[in-house]
């Protein structure tokens, strides 16, 4: 069985067990928990030492590489009867709860998944929500079932983010595939995912700026025009939005994912300015602000100063407590 022509790159990992001795009849989709690149993928398994690999990686910008043969039995899923069904993907993802994919990344698992079911003579991918189900399920020759890693040990891969969307993956697959029509257009929410925000228009492409999304907002978009969606404000671009299948308390979510999107931001940035300025001076206030709160005992030297040089990690730890307090208002 070939390997996926999707796939940009191949960097063959030592880290696994040569040919499955069964068929494919499973996929696995799993998450990186990191934003990285397929190089950076693919190095990794080849060469960290880390006893782990898949058969495909699909990095940040959505590009594909081969890290074991489809052919092969890859390291993932901590399982050995899966691993030799499988064919196991690695997803650049966020690092933190739900483990977002963002809209490159999705629409490469999609049509990955529909080729490897193509190639692998599966006329339809199935999800059965369970455990359970799924593993007493015996697959018909011409379907494919998608298993999930946490089932095999205790782990949150893939994510909320992928698991909850598993029912998804599997229905746009299924259209890719042609068993299933794509039906009427349903209005559905998105959220986007643009670090830098969306613009939202008057009009597809070259409409004038209404306003632009925060990153992490949910949208409904309710008609598309092209790769254009409407949420009842204008139009944005759906390179940018994210779909949410099944989000049945959007509220919630909305807020959990923008608390933790804007904690990563605060971070990435408070490293950069870490690096750029005088550590002492730059991180005075937060260290101030920890100990008047009660947050870490102060040093007995009267200047903050005096005792810190040896604690540089507790330090960035609370500069980012002290900046995320300050985002949602409590300084
Ligand atoms: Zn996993």
């Amino acid at each position: 069985m070939s390997n996926s022509s999707l796939s940009c790159m191949r960097k063959i990992s030592p880290m696994q067990s040569g040919r499955k001795s069964h068929a494919v009849t499973r996929i696995t989709p799993h998450c990186v928990v990191g934003q990285t690149s397929v190089e950076w993928l693919c190095e990794f398994f080849y060469s960290s030492g880390k006893e782990a690999s898949c058969n495909y990686g699909i990095g940040v910008d959505g590009r594909i590489g081969t890290i074991v043969d489809e052919i092969d039995h890859s390291w993932c899923t901590s399982n050995w009867d899966n691993d030799d069904r499988a064919v196991t993907i690695e997803c650049a993802s966020d690092t933190f709860h739900p483990y977002a994919v963002n809209a490159n990344v999705w629409k490469s698992l999609v049509n990955l998944c529909a080729d490897i079911c193509q190639r692998n003579g599966k006329k339809k991918l199935l999800w059965l929500g369970s455990k359970d189900k799924t593993l007493s399920y015996n697959p018909k020759t011409d379907e494919m079932v998608l298993t999930a890693h946490r089932w095999f040990d205790n782990k949150s891969c893939p994510g909320d983010y992928i698991y909850n969307r598993l029912g998804q993956l599997a229905k746009e697959v299924n259209q890719k595939l042609g068993g299933e029509p794509a039906g009427p257009f349903k209005a559905y929410q998105g959220q986007v995912n643009a670090d830098d925000g969306l613009n939202c228009r008057t009009s597809p492409i070259s409409g004038n700026v209404l306003k632009t999304y925060p990153d992490g907002t949910v949208v409904i978009i309710s008609k598309e025009d092209g790769n254009w969606g409407y949420t009842g404000e204008g139009w944005v671009c759906l390179d940018y939005i994210n779909k949410i299948a099944s989000a049945k308390d959007p509220a919630t979510k909305e807020e959990e994912i923008m608390d933790g999107k804007q904690f990563n931001k605060l971070f990435n940035e408070m490293r950069q300015q870490w690096r750029d300025n005088d550590a002492s001076k730059y991180s005075e206030a937060a260290r101030k602000w920890s100990v008047d709160n009660g947050l870490i005992a102060g040093g007995s030297s009267k200047e903050f100063n005096g005792m810190w040089e040896d604690l540089m990690t507790r330090e960035q730890l609370v500069m980012v407590l002290y900046r995320f307090a300050q985002w949602i208002g409590k300084v």
